[in-house]
């Protein structure tokens, strides 16, 4: 690990941390970040020439895995007439066609830079359309890093939020109310607190405390009492969608958002995401409505490219998301088979591609089940996984990924070396 403890040592000099997103500087599970050299199919590879099964995959964007040739060699070609332009594209178009014919209750769609900007974006025309201030998010539910997203529940069935970070106004996060996930009553009781909420934001399957699906009926009601409220619902798709199915979450719930946002895999790995709507409410965005929202590299070429690319091949393949997610089934089962064989007990979910665990004796439905997980525990996995040569995300509360290059013999091997893990582990205890 030479090179990866000089690394980091290096970068610490220069970025905050030594990391450009907090979680990659191992903070929760300790020990070193592996500098990554490249990646190649399932695979990564460290500066040190150490190789690891990836499960992290750039945190989801990866469905096709690392480096996939057919993306590699698009993006190749439409980067030889330059990189952006700043002016409208027809590849642009192609894609938002594409979204619209695939998505239900889409009609229009913006494309953006990441995550972040979808949702803020989101928020923003919400507000605009329901003329109303408050937005309700739930506890546990990530939605990228603008300010108004930046809280935490206080205590009580459902509160205002306090802010989560330095820097964000105590005004502004007054604006924010906080319920629990999966918990209808908490739900109406934060409709209790204000008559000014206009836009609710929810991952209707949250990876972002580990993966926790939402409770069938309780998004329903969620979906029915926005109606009923005059309230914007924002369905949060940013990893769900075209992980957890071709068409994110709906397959499983058949719930529409008002507006939904998109991001990671449809971008490929390059930086695109996307947020989009019924007409009636994407046409107060400007340049034709009063709801302002710009950016230099929207919709550049190269991340159109990667995520049309991106979007053929999994649409090409039709067992596709059928056989990432019988992956995700046996690797879950042989996880907990072995966990438990050594006393262990493990906590697991799986959607299309998408898997999560936690070293926990009770089932997981919402954050504050979540935050009761062992993460001492699977800090000492982790370390031991990494060794074995099997990357998984630096912190519990993360979800795992299948990609398209992955294998039932990958899974058996990880499935035996975490069970050897959790011996040693019962052995060093
Ligand atoms: C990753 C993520 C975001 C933020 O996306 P970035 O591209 O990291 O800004 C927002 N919402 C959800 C559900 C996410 O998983």
């Amino acid at each position: 690990m030479t090179h990866s403890i000089n690394d980091f040592n290096e970068a610490k000099q220069v970025i905050p941390g030594g990391v450009n997103s907090p979680v990659r500087a191992f903070g929760a599970v300790g020990g070193t970040p592996r500098f990554i050299k490249k990646g190649e199919g399932a695979y990564l590879v460290d500066e040190d020439d150490n190789v690891y099964l990836d499960f992290v995959q750039s945190y989801g964007p990866l469905i096709l895995g690392h480096a996939n040739h057919e993306v590699i060699r698009c993006v190749s070609e439409v980067m030889q007439n330059g990189f952006s332009f700043g002016a409208p594209t027809e590849m642009e178009t192609e894609l938002a066609k594409q979204l619209v014919s695939l998505l239900p209750g889409i009609e229009k769609v913006r494309f953006v830079n990441s995550g972040t900007e979808a949702t803020m974006s989101a928020i923003r025309l919400a507000r605009a359309y329901s003329g109303k201030n408050d937005i309700v998010k739930f506890s546990g539910c990530y939605h990228g890093h603008s300010d108004s997203l930046l809280v935490k529940a206080g205590s009580g069935l459902a509160t205002f939020g306090a802010t989560s970070s330095l820097g964000v106004p105590e005004d502004l996060a007054k604006h924010t109310l906080v319920a629990e996930y999966n918990s209808i009553e908490s739900f109406k009781a934060a409709l209790d607190l204000s008559k000014d909420i206009g836009c609710v934001i929810i991952e209707p399957i949250a990876g972002n405390m580990g993966l926790v699906p939402a409770n069938k009926e309780f998004l329903l009601e969620v979906r029915e009492l926005c109606t009923k409220n005059n309230i914007v619902l924002i369905l949060d798709e940013v990893m769900s969608g075209f992980r957890a199915s071709l068409t994110g979450s709906y397959e499983y719930y058949g719930v529409e958002g008002d507006l939904c946002t998109y991001g990671k895999v449809i971008g490929g790995g390059l930086p695109l995401a996307a947020f989009g709507g019924g007409d009636h409410i994407m046409k107060l965005l400007s340049p034709n409505g009063g709801v302002y929202q710009a950016g230099t590299l929207s919709g550049n070429p190269l991340a159109v490219s990667a995520g049309l690319m991106s979007l053929h091949l999994i649409k090409e393949d039709k067992g596709l998301y059928k056989r990432l997610e019988s992956l995700a089934h046996r690797l879950t089962k042989g996880l907990k088979e072995g966990a438990s064989k050594h006393g262990f007990s493990l906590q697991t979910e799986v959607r299309g591609s998408m898997l999560g665990f936690f070293f926990n004796e009770h089932p997981v439905t919402n954050f504050t089940k979540a935050c009761k997980s062992d993460t001492e525990l699977y800090a000492r996995w982790h370390a031991k996984m990494l060794d074995k040569g099997v990357y998984f995300a630096p912190s519990q509360f993360e979800t795992s990924f299948i990609c398209a290059p992955m294998d039932e013999a990958m899974m058996d091997e990880v499935i035996l070396k975490s069970a050897e893990a959790l011996q040693e582990i019962k052995h060093d205890a």
